[in-house]
């Protein structure tokens, strides 16, 4: 490909990667009007219908890889600013800590189950909790912060502030992926409803992206492609020939909306309850659900990841009432708000990972984590990969959607150091 040739770039995968990176890519300085970017998303109904859609939405520097946070929490900010994120994607900072204690009956047998029972989805690895004494809290129960007013005060045993106040926010996942994918198309970008096949290769180079309409399962069209970017999430590793280490978590997730008049702080939870005794749980069975106050008088809750195999496409995911029914009585046994509250959506969406064992000469085997992020000349020039973001990839968005701009225009990335993130680490 020669300098003059016009670029036309294929992003497959219309979640917050695929969006984020649409919208880096729509104002990258060398992003011309002969530049053709389209977003190729195999739901029938539009963007961010997977875990883009119907994540917590938690922004932290406490995230991981330390690589990608950095950059992205200053990049979130950045765009909060320039585009009203506030009034447009619910930005704005929170309180975030961890809270443990017990959970009473509430007139319902309570069960651990299936809710109580798989993998949380370990937000929390590698993290540092600040003295609770940071909060000031003149509570009796230990560590709780004076306006965190909506858990019951007599059934806490201990809260742990996660960070210091400014270093966590959140935005409205579904909001900010639209958001990313409607400013793109202000620029110029395509979007397209359809399901990616295949990457076409010619010569060790990408030549095009072959999709089924989402709206005509039966009509199969080719778009040329000088670069195609891989962010399809959990379905990273479904196409012929590109074979990704990753694998696929089902989680599930529900938003309440509580009594009007209740007053409910910004804070985000990660929990570790103790149900009371219940015909069918044991006493003591221990619930770990993530709670997100949300502007607008929402709260989120989600449960943890099991092993459901990955469906066809994202509009086949299946979801487990009784699962959702779990972490509504998980949530509703600590705070009489939600209690109160009327459960509005109930979801479950599949979590991209990525981990590989690899040894290296000489050494002893070791375990690294995605993302994948770079370009992947294993299979073919021109290919890119932004994959495996596991439970930070709304966090990690901005970063990875820079990144991937600064790669596929410029070559090679300024925005931060991600060669251990390259996909030669991974394959
Ligand atoms: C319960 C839960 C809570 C979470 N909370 C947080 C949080 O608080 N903070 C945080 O930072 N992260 C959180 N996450 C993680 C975050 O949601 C994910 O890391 C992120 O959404 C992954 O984005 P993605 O674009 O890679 O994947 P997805 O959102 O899955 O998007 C991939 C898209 O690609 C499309 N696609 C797949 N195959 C094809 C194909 N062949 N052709 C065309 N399109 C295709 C899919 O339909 C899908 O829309 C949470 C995740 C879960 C499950």
């Amino acid at each position: 490909m020669s300098d003059s040739t016009p670029r036309n770039i294929v992003i497959i995968g219309g979640g917050i990667m695929g969006c984020t990176t649409a919208y880096y890519i729509s104002r990258h300085p060398s992003f011309l009007p002969s530049t053709r970017v389209t977003v190729l998303e195999a739901s029938k109904h539009g963007a961010a219908q997977g875990a883009s859609g119907k994540a917590g939405g938690l922004i932290s520097k406490n995230a991981y890889p330390d690589e990608l946070v950095g950059v992205s929490f200053r990049e979130h900010v950045k765009l909060a600013n320039e585009h009203n994120g506030t009034d447009r994607w619910g930005w704005r900072f929170v309180g975030c800590g961890s809270w443990t204690g017990r959970g009473e009956f509430i007139g319902d047998d309570i069960t651990g189950g299936p809710a109580g029972h798989g993998e949380s989805l370990k937000k929390s690895l590698g993290v540092t909790e600040i003295s609770s004494n940071s909060t000031k809290s003149s509570s009796k129960a230990k560590g709780l912060p004076d306006d965190l007013t909506w858990v019951k005060k007599d059934l806490t045993d201990s809260y742990s502030a996660w960070t210091s106040a400014g270093d966590t926010a959140q935005v409205h996942p579904y909001l900010f992926t639209t958001s990313m994918l409607e400013l793109a198309k202000e620029r110029g970008v395509q979007y397209i409803g359809g399901k990616a096949t295949s990457v076409e290769m010619s010569d060790g180079r990408t030549t095009g992206v072959t999709y089924i309409a989402a709206a005509n399962d039966k009509h199969k069209e080719t778009i040329p492609a000088t670069d195609v970017i891989l962010c399809a999430g959990a379905w990273s590793n479904t196409l012929p020939g590109i074979n990704i280490p990753s694998s696929a978590v089902r989680a599930h997730s529900i938003t309440i909306r509580p009594p009007a008049e209740a007053i409910i702080s910004p804070y985000v939870l990660f929990t570790e309850i103790t149900l009371p005794p219940s015909s069918s749980s044991r006493r003591g069975t221990i619930v770990e659900p993530e709670i997100y106050a949300r502007p607008g008088n929402e709260v989120y809750a989600c449960g943890p990841g099991d092993d459901e195999p990955l469906p066809e496409t994202v509009d086949d995911v299946i979801v487990d009432d009784t699962a959702c029914d779990d972490i509504r009585q998980h949530v509703a046994s600590i705070s009489q708000e939600l209690r109160d509250g009327k459960v509005e959506k109930r979801q479950a969406c599949f979590l991209p990972v990525v981990t590989v064992r690899k040894k290296a000469p000489g050494r002893k085997v070791k375990t690294i984590q995605g993302p994948i992020i770079g370009e992947a000349r294993m299979f073919a020039k021109g290919l890119f990969i932004a994959t495996g973001h596991t439970c930070w990839g709304i966090c990690n968005a901005p970063g990875t959607g820079k990144a991937m701009a600064e790669l596929v225009m410029d070559g090679k990335i300024s925005c931060a150091n991600l060669q251990k993130l390259d996909p030669v680490e991974f394959m």
